[in-house]
């Protein structure tokens, strides 16, 4: 499997203090690759630099193959590296599928028109997106009355709309309940097997690494210690060092 993303020996130091330190690593075509690691461990600092938002200090990002890194978030954006963000970036006011109508008439170029033929235009286009993320039977709702998870899957949806090769997922099920977080995880699982759509991601939740990731990779105190299988990763004395003093972070194990 070829790479959409290889990262060299980033480095971000904030004053001396290393955020991420000499930190390489790569994700496959297709692939569902999750980071993890304590609370500040680096994942933000690192996926702020893949997304232009943080100028790393040191080393380089490539994107299929070219050299994206110092570029500007929209710059990053425009090469197809989408984002869903913590916060959800929804149009509170509008509803569920005209959010989707404004990402598509952003993604094909026609800003915030007014038109009422626009509208009607990217209709069906949106009940698409909707329908992977399996929210059309909720289109004409206001976003104001949505529960928590279905934002995140309409933020999903938007983010779809303008075709990434790779998504950033930094903490998608924050907030959510453990059985909501299987299913938001199990629809990107669903979309990166389907759409052949790049995506890492960051997790709390080891249930939800171990169910879905293909690669997990570790960092801990700006260090990358461990980037395998999820055996691997599970295996690897390092990164049992790190978990241990959580005890139950890996279910298989506490149950073995
Ligand atoms: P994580 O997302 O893994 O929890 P972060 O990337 O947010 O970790 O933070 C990594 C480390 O860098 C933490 O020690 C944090 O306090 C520090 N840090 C993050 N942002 C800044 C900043 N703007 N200035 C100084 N230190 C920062
Ligand atoms: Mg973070």
């Amino acid at each position: 499997m070829s790479e959409i993303l290889r990262v060299e020996n980033l480095k971000k130091s904030y004053d001396g203090f290393l955020a991420v330190n000499d930190v390489s690593f790569a994700v496959a075509k297709g692939e569902l690759k999750a980071l993890i690691g304590p609370n500040g461990a680096g994942k933000s600092t690192c996926f702020n630099m893949l997304m232009g938002q943080l100028r790393p200090t040191a080393g380089e990002v490539y994107l299929d193959g070219e050299r994206i890194t110092g570029k500007r978030p929209r710059e990053i954006w425009r090469r197809g590296v989408g984002r869903t963000f913590q916060i959800t970036g929804t149009y509170q006011s509008m509803s569920v599928i005209e959010n989707v109508q404004m990402a598509l008439m952003s993604h094909h170029k026609r800003i915030f028109s007014i038109a009422p033929r626009a509208w009607k235009l990217y209709r069906d286009e949106a009940m698409g997106f909707l329908d992977t993320v399996s929210m059309a039977d909720q289109a004409d709702r206001p976003c104001s009355v949505l529960a928590y998870g279905d934002l995140k899957r309409l933020e999903l949806a938007i983010a779809l709309c303008h075709r990434p090769r790779l998504l950033l997922m930094d903490e998608p099920t924050a907030g959510m309940a453990p059985s909501a977080r299987i299913e938001l995880m199990q629809l990107v699982a669903d979309i990166v097997r389907d759409q052949g759509v790049s995506v890492l991601f960051t997790e709390h939740d080891m249930d939800v690494v171990f169910a879905h990731a293909h690669h997990i990779m570790v960092l801990n105190r700006g260090e990358l210690i461990a980037d395998g299988s999820a055996t691997e990763v599970r295996n690897n004395p390092q990164v049992q060092e790190v978990y241990l003093g959580g005890g139950t972070l890996f279910k298989e194990d506490a149950n073995a």
